[in-house]
C-alpha cells in the first residue's frame, strides 16, 4: 500500500516542487484505481508523451510525427536553453537528419566551414606558442564512399532551433505556461514551463502529473499517455521515479562550463590558428576551449574544479573572465559572459530502459551519460530515438505486439554500454597531452581525494584551498617557458614525448567512423543467422579504438551506402542513395534483391507473406551497373504487387566494388531492412525449405508476433 500511496496524492504538488524529491514507484503493485483522468473518461489518450524538449526528445517527437503517431512533449524549463554543449555531429546522425525534409542540408549550410574546425591546437596560450595540432578530417571524409552526408559541427541549442522549425512545419504547436487550456490533451505540442512530478501507471494508461506556475501559482495538470518517453537528461525525473538505477562509474570530473562571446578572439583565431577543441596549458590557468563559432566568435570553456575547496559560486563572471584572459595570453576588450555551468562528468548507463510493462521508457542522457571525449552522448540519444520511433509507431498501428519493445533495450543498451567504455577510453587519450607535459590530472584527482578524506574534516576550508591551490601551483610551473622550452633538457623530453602521442594518433579524435556508421546490434528486432549445422552464429563483440568503418551487410549492421540511379519511366537521372530507399514516413521493411528467377519468387512470396500480416515491404531490384532496361522484366515478375524499385548501381570510381560485392554477398542473396536502416535478416543464397514458412517466421522473429 505503502508504494501506491507514493503514487498518489499522498505526496502533494507543493511537497515535489519545493522539494524536488522523486519517489520511486514499484509498477508491480500499481492498480487503476479508477482515478482522475478527465480525458481518459472519454477513452481518450495520448499515444506517446515525451518528457524533455532536449535534442533527444525533439527527434523523438519529429520521427514520430512523421510516422503518423500522435504525441506531445512537456519541458519544464520556460526557453530553451542557450549554452551551446554538445556541437559534433556523426555521420549516423547526419543520416538521419538527411530524412527530415531537409534537416542535414539546413546543417550544412548553416554550420562554419570546415576549414574552421577540423583541426584540434594544443598550445601554451591563444596568442601564445603551439605545441601540436593535429587534423582530424581526410579526403575521403568528403567524397562520401561510405555515407551520403559527412560529419557536422554545429551547436546544440542551433539544432534544436532547427527541429523545431520542423516540428512546426508539421503542425506543432509551442506553448508558454499561459497556452494550456486544462481539459485539453495536448497533441502536437511542446509545453513549456511544464515539470514531470509524478507518473502513475494504471491498467490502461499512464496518468502523468506536470506542476506549471500560472500567475504565481503551481497548478497540476495531468496528462494521460499510453506511453511515457523519458528523454529528460542526465537527472532524469522520470528515471528516478520508477526507480531505475544507474550503473557505472559516477563524478569523474566536476566542470564548469563558460559560455562567452567575443568577436575579437573568433577573428583573431579565424585568421591565426582556426580549429575546434584548444587544449590550453599554461601556468595561470588550464582549460579546454570549444571554438563553437568563430566567425560569431561564440566559446565554451571548460575548466575542472575541486569541491568543496572550490566553489561553484567562486567562478564568478569576472573570475572567469581574468582566466579566459589568462588562457588567451591578453585581454578581450568586447568579451561578454553569457553564461556559467557546472556539469559532472559520469560513465554510467542506466541497469534497464523500460519500466510498468514496457510501457515507460528513457531514452538519451536519461538512459546514459558519458565523458563527452568522442561526442557520442547526444549522437547516441539520436540513434536511441531513431530506433524507438518505428518499434512505438508499429505497435500504436497495430502491426507488432508489445512484445517488440524489449528489443529497444536489447539493442541499444549494449551500444550505450559500448560507446561508455569507448568515451572513458577517449577521455583518456585526452589526458595524455597533459600527462606527457607533467601534468596529470589523475594524480590531480588523487590529490583532491586524498585533501577530502585526510584533512577534509580537520582543516578549515580556506586553509584545505590554499594547499590545493599550493600542490596545483606547482603542478602548474610545469608549464612555464622556463621549463617548456627545447633547451630544457626535462622540457625538451617532455616536447618529445607530446610529439610522438600526435604523430601515433594517440591523442583524442573527433571522427569514430567504426563506432559512429558501423555498431551493430547482435539481439534484438532480427533474425539470427545460423551456420550450416543451423547452430546461431555469435558475432564477435566490438573491441577497441578503430577509425575506419568497413561496409557490413552483417545482420544488425546499418545498410551500406551505395549511390543507386532510380530506373523509372518519369526520370531516369535521379541518383539516390540506397538508404534513401528507406521511408522515413512510414513503418516499411526493403527487401534487396538482385533481378533474376529465384529471388522475384522470394520477393513474391515475401510481399504476399507481408500482406496478409498488415506489413508494408517495398522490393529493391538492384540491377548491375551498365544494365538500365530492366524495369520490364520486374513488372512482370513481380504482378500483381506494385510496391518495388529498380534501381542500378552507380560505381564511383567505375572500377569500384559491386552492390554485392560490398555486402560480401553474392547475388543469389537477399537482404530485408528495417525501417531504421539496420539488417533485420538476410540469405547469403536460396532460402532453404517451404519460402512461405520460413517468411512467416522471419516476420515473427522481427516483429515478435
Ligand atoms: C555543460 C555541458 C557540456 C556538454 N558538452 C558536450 C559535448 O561537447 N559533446 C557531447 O556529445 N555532449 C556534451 N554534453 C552532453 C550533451 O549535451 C547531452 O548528451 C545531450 O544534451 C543529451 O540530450 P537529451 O535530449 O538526452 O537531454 P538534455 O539535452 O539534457 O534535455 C533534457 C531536457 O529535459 C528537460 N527536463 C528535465 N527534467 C524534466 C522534468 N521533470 N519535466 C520536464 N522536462 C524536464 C530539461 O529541461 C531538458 O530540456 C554536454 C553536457 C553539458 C551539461
Amino acid at each position: 500500500m505503502g508504494v501506491l500511496g507514493v503514487t498518489s496524492r499522498r505526496f502533494n504538488t507543493f511537497f515535489h516542487i519545493k522539494h524536488r524529491i522523486s519517489r520511486p514507484i514499484s509498477c508491480d503493485y500499481v492498480q487503476n484505481r479508477g482515478l482522475s483522468s478527465n480525458y481518459s473518461k472519454d477513452g481518450t489518450i495520448l499515444p506517446v508523451l515525451i518528457v524533455g524538449a532536449g535534442p533527444v526528445g525533439l527527434v523523438l517527437s519529429v520521427l514520430l510525427t512523421k510516422l503518423g503517431i500522435k504525441c506531445a512533449v512537456v519541458e519544464r524549463s520556460m526557453a530553451f536553453s542557450k549554452h551551446p554543449q554538445a556541437h559534433f555531429i556523426n555521420n549516423r546522425s547526419m543520416e538521419v537528419f538527411r530524412k527530415l525534409d531537409g534537416l542535414a542540408e539546413e546543417i550544412q549550410r548553416s554550420q562554419p566551414p570546415v576549414e574552421l574546425w577540423r583541426k584540434f591546437i594544443y598550445c601554451t596560450s591563444l596568442t601564445g606558442s603551439v605545441i601540436g595540432s593535429v587534423d582530424h578530417m581526410q579526403t575521403q571524409d568528403f567524397d562520401q564512399i561510405v555515407s551520403p552526408v559527412s560529419v557536422a559541427h554545429f551547436s546544440q541549442y542551433k539544432l534544436n532551433a532547427l527541429l523545431i522549425k520542423q516540428l512546426e512545419a508539421i503542425d506543432f504547436t509551442i506553448h508558454g505556461h499561459g497556452g494550456l487550456n486544462h481539459r485539453h490533451l495536448p497533441e502536437r505540442e511542446i509545453l513549456m514551463g511544464h515539470n514531470c512530478i509524478s507518473v502513475e501507471p494504471t491498467d490502461n494508461f499512464i496518468n502523468v502529473t506536470t506542476s506549471f506556475v500560472k500567475e504565481g501559482k503551481h497548478i497540476e495538470n495531468q496528462i494521460p499517455c499510453r506511453f511515457l518517453v523519458g528523454a529528460d537528461g542526465a537527472g532524469s525525473t522520470v528515471r528516478n521515479l520508477v526507480g531505475i538505477e544507474m550503473r557505472g562509474e559516477k563524478d569523474i570530473q566536476k566542470l564548469v562550463s563558460v559560455h562567452f562571446l567575443s568577436t575579437e578572439l573568433g577573428q583573431y583565431l579565424m585568421y591565426e590558428k582556426p580549429g575546434m577543441l584548444f587544449f590550453i596549458f599554461n601556468p595561470g590557468a588550464i582549460g579546454v576551449l570549444v571554438a563553437h563559432d568563430l566567425k560569431q566568435g561564440e566559446f565554451i570553456l571548460q575548466m575542472p574544479f575541486y569541491p568543496p575547496q572550490q566553489k561553484f559560486e567562486d567562478f564568478t563572471s569576472e573570475t572567469c573572465k581574468r582566466l579566459i584572459f589568462k588562457l588567451v595570453g591578453r585581454e578581450l576588450a568586447d568579451i561578454n559572459v553569457v553564461d556559467i555551468k557546472p556539469w559532472v562528468m559520469h560513465a554510467e548507463v542506466a541497469e534497464k530502459y523500460l519500466a510498468c510493462e514496457n510501457r515507460i521508457i528513457l531514452a538519451g542522457d536519461a538512459a546514459h551519460r558519458f565523458p563527452p571525449a568522442g561526442g557520442f552522448g547526444m549522437n547516441t540519444g539520436i540513434q536511441d530515438a531513431h530506433n524507438l520511433a518505428w518499434k512505438l509507431a508499429a505497435i500504436i498501428k497495430g502491426i507488432a505486439p508489445m512484445s517488440i519493445l524489449p528489443t529497444y533495450e536489447m539493442e541499444r543498451r549494449p551500444i550505450a554500454l559500448f560507446n561508455t567504455d569507448l568515451s572513458i577510453q577517449n577521455f583518456q587519450a585526452a589526458m595524455a597531452v597533459p600527462a606527457a607535459l607533467g601534468l596529470d590530472p589523475a594524480t590531480a584527482n588523487s590529490v583532491h581525494q586524498v585533501i577530502n578524506k585526510t584533512v577534509g574534516s580537520i582543516l578549515p576550508s580556506s586553509i584545505q584551498k590554499t594547499l590545493l591551490d599550493g600542490i596545483f601551483s606547482l603542478g602548474h610551473a610545469q608549464l612555464s617557458d622556463f621549463v617548456l622550452n627545447e633547451n630544457n633538457p626535462l622540457g625538451s623530453s617532455r616536447l618529445a614525448k607530446v610529439r610522438r602521442i600526435f604523430e601515433e594518433g594517440k591523442s583524442l579524435q573527433l571522427q569514430f567512423p567504426a563506432e559512429d556508421l558501423g555498431f551493430r546490434y547482435r539481439e534484438g528486432a532480427l533474425v539470427p543467422e545460423v551456420d550450416s549445422e543451423g547452430a546461431p552464429i555469435k558475432p564477435e563483440p566490438p573491441t577497441g579504438r578503430r577509425r575506419e568503418y568497413i561496409p557490413s551487410a552483417d545482420l544488425g549492421s546499418r545498410l551500406p551506402h551505395m549511390n543507386v540511379r532510380v530506373l523509372s519511366k518519369v526520370n531516369k537521372e535521379v541518383i539516390i542513395s540506397t538508404l534513401d530507399l528507406i521511408s522515413g514516413d512510414k513503418v516499411e521493411f526493403l527487401l534487396i534483391i538482385a533481378p533474376i528467377d529465384s529471388s522475384y519468387r522470394l520477393a513474391n512470396v515475401v510481399l504476399k507473406v507481408a500482406n496478409e500480416h498488415n506489413i508494408l515491404v517495398k522490393v529493391c531490384v538492384m540491377w548491375p551497373n551498365g544494365l538500365v532496361n530492366g524495369d520490364a522484366r520486374t513488372k512482370t515478375s513481380l504482378a500483381p504487387w506494385e510496391n518495388y524499385v529498380d534501381v542500378v548501381e552507380v560505381r564511383q570510381p567505375s572500377n569500384s566494388s559491386s552492390w554485392w560485392d560490398i555486402c560480401k554477398m553474392t547475388h543469389r542473396g537477399a537482404i530485408l531492412v528495417r525501417p531504421d536502416d539496420h539488417i533485420a535478416w538476410r540469405v547469403k543464397s536460396a532460402v532453404v525449405g517451404d519460402i512461405r514458412v520460413e517468411m512467416k517466421k522471419v516476420f515473427s522473429a522481427i516483429l515478435g508476433l
